[in-house]
């Protein structure tokens, strides 16, 4: 299902080689952490594995198939985008409903899907309320909700806590780690925030101009980083 495959990927803005050659390997059910200094290429490897940016060259593989060319909306990923980004006129129940109403999907399926994906997130008495009205860890459960309900093979996060005050943060790391178990679905995740990758991740990707520079367990890069940028980056002695 959410297996994702990167054979040398190459990403260049005009002159500028953000993502040089790379290759990844992220298996259905991982829970994959994408960490490394601003601008290092966090949120561009993240943009082309969802297909809002297109690959200069390589190929990515969604599930076993070719995925390099797929407009986004046919890729089965969702992005989980900062909870800003929610329509402030629109009930919590439209805003979670807003991409199936958009796929054309059979009203009665849309409403199974939310009110489920609202059990799940805990926001089954808000879904009438409208965002100004919750708060700011509701209002990333409903970013997340709007994700869910499409049932997608990987979920892709790209700092979704960084708006959110030190203690909201805490426990909405909690949630989407919860969430990770109960789901099963891939998920990739982007921060900066070397705190986050260590308690979140199955696997944890450290990226450095645009290169990995090493991949690895939270356990095995703590034990065994490659050199003093994993070690610095990790908190770790060497
Ligand atoms: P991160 O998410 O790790 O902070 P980004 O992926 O946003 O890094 O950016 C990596 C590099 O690519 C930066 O130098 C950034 O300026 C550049 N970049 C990103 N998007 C574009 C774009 N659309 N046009 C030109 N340069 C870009
Ligand atoms: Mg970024």
């Amino acid at each position: 299902m959410g297996k994702i495959q990167l054979r040398n990927v190459r990403k260049s803005f005009g002159d500028v080689h953000v993502i040089p050659g790379l290759d990844l390997d992220i298996e259905d059910g991982e829970f994959v952490v994408f960490v490394g200094p601003s601008g290092c290429g966090k949120s561009t490897l993240l943009r082309l594995i969802a297909g809002l940016e297109d690959t200069t060259s390589g190929t990515i593989e969604i599930d076993g198939k070719d995925a390099t060319h797929l407009p986004p909306a046919k890729r089965g990923l969702a992005m989980v985008f900062q909870s800003y980004a929610l329509y402030p006129h629109m009930t919590v129940r439209k805003n979670i409903a807003f991409p199936l109403k958009m796929a054309g999907m059979d009203k009665a399926e849309q409403d199974r899907r939310v009110e489920r994906a609202a059990s799940v997130l805990n926001l089954a008495s808000y879904l009438d309320r409208r965002p100004g009205q919750l708060s700011g860890g509701q209002r990333q459960r409903v970013a997340i909700g709007r994700a869910i309900v499409r049932e997608p093979q990987a979920f892709l996060f790209d700092e979704p806590l960084s708006n959110l005050d030190a203690a909201l943060r805490v426990g909405m790391r909690q949630e989407i780690s919860e969430l990770h178990q109960s789901l099963k679905t891939t998920m990739i995740y982007v921060t900066h925030d070397q705190v986050e990758a260590m308690t979140m991740a199955d696997k944890i990707v450290v990226l450095n101009a645009g290169n990995i520079e090493q991949v690895g367990s939270p356990l095995e890069l703590y034990r065994n980083p490659k050199n003093t940028f994993v070690a610095g980056f990790i908190g770790s002695p060497k």
